[in-house]
């Protein structure tokens, strides 16, 4: 199972990541999740992301690529993977082509989860709330500034992305403002037409 999965911020890839984890026992590659963890190490990568991160903007291509590169290689890939947040860019999906090329892979579903702008602030200040409910930490670009630069981010340079997979007969859309339950259902059948 090697899986794409597009979507603008809050469109709730990350829950279905989650989900998709339990269910085929592949992991969840969040460059999100990847680059949060080298901020808080304070490594090179961390540190030259940060203030772009928390300003909502994207990272440079070759800084996500390389993340990505080193961790297709790492043996728990071997049965597939489940991308969430990568690529963001046409630069970043043309990359994941030559890196799976060159292992002779090619991926089995692209899957966008196509959601109503409207709703992505209210879902970010729901997430905002039910962090701190739960005595998280709440993160740093989920605040209605950096939101907008996330959202702008998107339409200028991911939306692009679900145009290149249309193009190549590759995307398959899914409705995300569905209920949860009914958009992982719906994300089950598209797998198996998927093959
Ligand atoms: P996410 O957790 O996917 O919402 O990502 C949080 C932030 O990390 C984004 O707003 C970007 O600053 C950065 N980021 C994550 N993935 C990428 C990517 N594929 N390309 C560029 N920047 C990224």
């Amino acid at each position: 199972m090697r899986l794409v999965l597009l979507g603008p911020p809050g469109a709730g890839k990350g829950t279905q990541a989650a989900r998709l984890v339990e269910k085929h026992g592949v992991p969840q590659l969040s460059t999100g999740d990847m680059l949060r963890a080298a901020v808080a190490a304070k490594t090179p990568i961390g540190l030259r992301a940060k203030e772009i991160m928390d300003a909502g903007a994207l990272v440079p291509d070759e800084v996500v690529i390389g993340l990505i590169d080193e961790r297709l290689g790492a043996s728990d890939c071997a049965n597939g993977f489940i991308l969430d947040g990568f690529p963001r860019t046409v630069a970043q999906a043309e990359a994941l082509r030559e890196l799976l090329e060159r292992r002779g892979l090619t991926l089995d579903a692209v899957l966008e989860l196509a959601v109503d702008e409207g709703a992505l602030v209210d879902r970010m200040r729901k997430r905002v709330d039910e962090t701190r409910a739960a005595g998280g930490a709440v993160r740093a670009d989920d605040n209605p500034e950096s939101f907008k630069t996330r959202l702008e981010a998107y339409r200028a340079q991911t939306a692009p992305v679900s145009a290149h997979y249309a193009r190549r007969s590759e995307l398959t859309k899914i409705d995300g403002m569905a209920p949860i339950e009914e958009v992982t259902a719906e994300i089950d059948r598209a797998l198996s037409s998927a093959g």
